[in-house]
Formats: C-alpha cells, sequence, structure tokens
C-alpha cells in the first residue's frame, strides 16, 4: 500500500480503469479511488475509463479519453483478475501499472500488485487504503458513496461471509464522511415495471438439474421482456438458496458469448469457472459458454461438483 502511494504521488497522470459490465463494486472502487486522489493532490490529472453501468450511474460518470493522455501516466485497473476483462485495454499505453483487486488471482498483471481475497469488496480495499494513511489523504462525501455503493453491492447488503468487523468499522467511517445510507439503498432498491415481470419469469421458468438450478436469460425473453442486459443479468440471486440445490446459474446470451453467473452455497465453483474461461471467487465467479451446445456439459461439470461436495 505504501509503494501505491508513492507511485500515486510520482505520476501526475493517473486513469483508473476497471473490469468489462461494471457492477456496484467497480464503479465504486474506481470512483472512490478518484475521489481520494483528486481531492488530496488536486494538481493531478485523474480520469476513470471503461464502460457505463446504468445501474449505479448516480456514483460518477466514466471520462473519455483520447489516447494521448495516456502518455507517461499511471495506469491503475480495479476489481479485475483476468487481463481480457480489463474494460479498455488501452490500460497497457500506460508507463506503469497498478492491480488492486480481491479476487483470486488469475492474470499477474501489473508493475505493481495489491490483490487481498480476504476483501470482501474491492471498494473496501479502497476505503481500507484512505483509512490507513488518512493523515495524508482526503475523501469527500461523493467518494464516500462511491465506496458505500461498492461495499453494500458486493456484500450483498452485508450479508456474505467475507464481511468483517473491518467491513462494518469502515462503512462506519464512510457514514461519517456523510454517507445517507437510505439514499443509496433508495438507488440500488428501484425496480422498473418490466423488471418485475422478468422475476415473474424467472420464477416460473427455472430449470432444475442435480444440485444445480439454473435458467436461460436467451436474446428473446430479454427483448419481450424489455430490459437491458445489465438488468437481465441481475436476477441471479432469484434462484439462489433452495434448499437441495447449493448451485446456481444464470446464462445469459450475449451477440457472441454466453455468459454464465455461477453462484454457490456449498461447493467452490471457481475451478469450475476457470474450466470455463473464467473465474472469480469461490462461491462467486463467472465463466462463458461458446454456444448453447455446450450447456449439456456444464451441468454434468457441475452436477459432479455437487456430488463431490456431498460426498466429503
Ligand atoms: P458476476 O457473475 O459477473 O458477478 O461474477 C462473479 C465474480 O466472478 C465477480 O467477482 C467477477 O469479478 C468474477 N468474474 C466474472 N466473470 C469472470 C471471468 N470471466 N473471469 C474471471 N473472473 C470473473
Amino acid at each position: 500500500m505504501q509503494r501505491i502511494l508513492d507511485k500515486i504521488k510520482s505520476y501526475d497522470k493517473i486513469i483508473i480503469h476497471g473490469h468489462k459490465r461494471p457492477d456496484g463494486d467497480c464503479y465504486g472502487a474506481q470512483f472512490g479511488l478518484k475521489n481520494i486522489i483528486k481531492n488530496s493532490f488536486p494538481q493531478k490529472e485523474v480520469y476513470v475509463v471503461g464502460e457505463k453501468s446504468d445501474f449505479v450511474d448516480f456514483v460518477g460518470q466514466v471520462d473519455t479519453i483520447s489516447d494521448d493522455i495516456y502518455q507517461g501516466a499511471l495506469s491503475i485497473v480495479v476489481d479485475t483478475a483476468v487481463k481480457d476483462r480489463i474494460s479498455d485495454q488501452r490500460y497497457t499505453l500506460g508507463q506503469e501499472v497498478i492491480k488492486i483487486d480481491h479476487h483470486i488471482p488469475v492474470d499477474d498483471y501489473g508493475d505493481l500488485r495489491w490483490v487481498d481475497t480476504s476483501f470482501p469488496s474491492c471498494a473496501q480495499m479502497i476505503t481500507y487504503f484512505y483509512y490507513k494513511f488518512k493523515n495524508e489523504l482526503k475523501l469527500t462525501e461523493e467518494g464516500a458513496i462511491a465506496l458505500y455503493t461498492g461495499i453494500v453491492t458486493d456484500t450483498g447488503r452485508f450479508r456474505f461471509r467475507g464481511v468483517s468487523q473491518l467491513t462494518h468499522q469502515l462503512a462506519g467511517l464512510l457514514i461519517d464522511k456523510g454517507v445517507d445510507v437510505e439514499y443509496i439503498d433508495g438507488k440500488l432498491s428501484k425496480e422498473t415495471l418490466e423488471m418485475i415481470a422478468l422475476k415473474g419469469y424467472v420464477y416460473s421458468n427455472f430449470v432444475t438439474a442435480k444440485g444445480f438450478v439454473y435458467l436461460k436469460m436467451t436474446r428473446d425473453i430479454i427483448e419481450k421482456y424489455n430490459v437491458t442486459d445489465e438488468q437481465a443479468a441481475s436476477v441471479v440471486g432469484l434462484i439462489g438458496g433452495i434448499e437441495g440445490f447449493p448451485v446456481w446459474a444464470l446464462f445469459i446470451e450475449y451477440p457472441s458469448e454466453i455468459r454464465i453467473r455461477l453462484r454457490s452455497s456449498g461447493p467452490t465453483i471457481d475451478k469450475l469457472a476457470n474450466q470455463y474461461g473464467g473465474g472469480g471467487h469461490a462461491k462467486a465467479a463467472g465463466a462463458r459458454l461458446d454456444s448453447w451446445e455446450q450447456l449439456p456439459q456444464f451441468i454434468k461439470d457441475v452436477e459432479e461438483v455437487v456430488k463431490v461436495y456431498n460426498e466429503v
């Protein structure tokens, strides 16, 4: 952390990247870090780049920058374990690259890395970074909102096991900075009529295998219910926690691939995700299928993972 702070101090331009299809934690870490650097060192140019997220756009707006800005700049990539998933591959144009992440490492990219899987969110890592150096760093309410949003979204509103005393302590620090908990919850909880209808579809159409529940979110369903890809992807939690089905997944059909959002309340599933071009955490991972033809094999593989887990 000290070396990261020293690097930040030594660059005039800093460009912060996240991952493709950014979520609340990615945005929270990106905009929280930008806020800390910008307020602590106002003379520095700091940008957040990458894909946009409608879901958490209240946290900040990404910058559009030209290639020449990378000249002599420091690239910081947050919340991303796999190089291919980094949103805006121009991060390599920076003079040096720092990786800050809480996922099980897949690609060891970056000149300097701070990876700690004990953190339940990357936003908590950034908050901790601020806390460690709070005598020389500044964080405003806007940055605190970003970081708090990252913490609550990646912990399922403080429900997942990675949540610790430190998580609450740091969340408390953010509340002290002016976070309005109800404002953030209101933003994250708002529902459209279309989403309610889609949820009805999910509840009536999930499929069960041995110890595994899944739903195929095909393009025609996304179009029929008139929701964004991001909204369609958000329903993964609805089919979780069903008794006798410790693993569940949502398959989302994109034009060039089928993305898997894989979850578990029992066996670890990140190794399985690795086999299907992905990764993530022990109990929450992402992967991909090239076509629906791979689905039967994937189901068999999950069933095997569940079987081995039940035998132990
Ligand atoms: P998601 O289902 O997209 O929420 O992903 C669950 C977790 O796995 C998140 O922490 C992601 O960052 C991670 N993840 C998702 N897709 C991939 C991938 N293709 N490779 C590595 N990690 C991933």
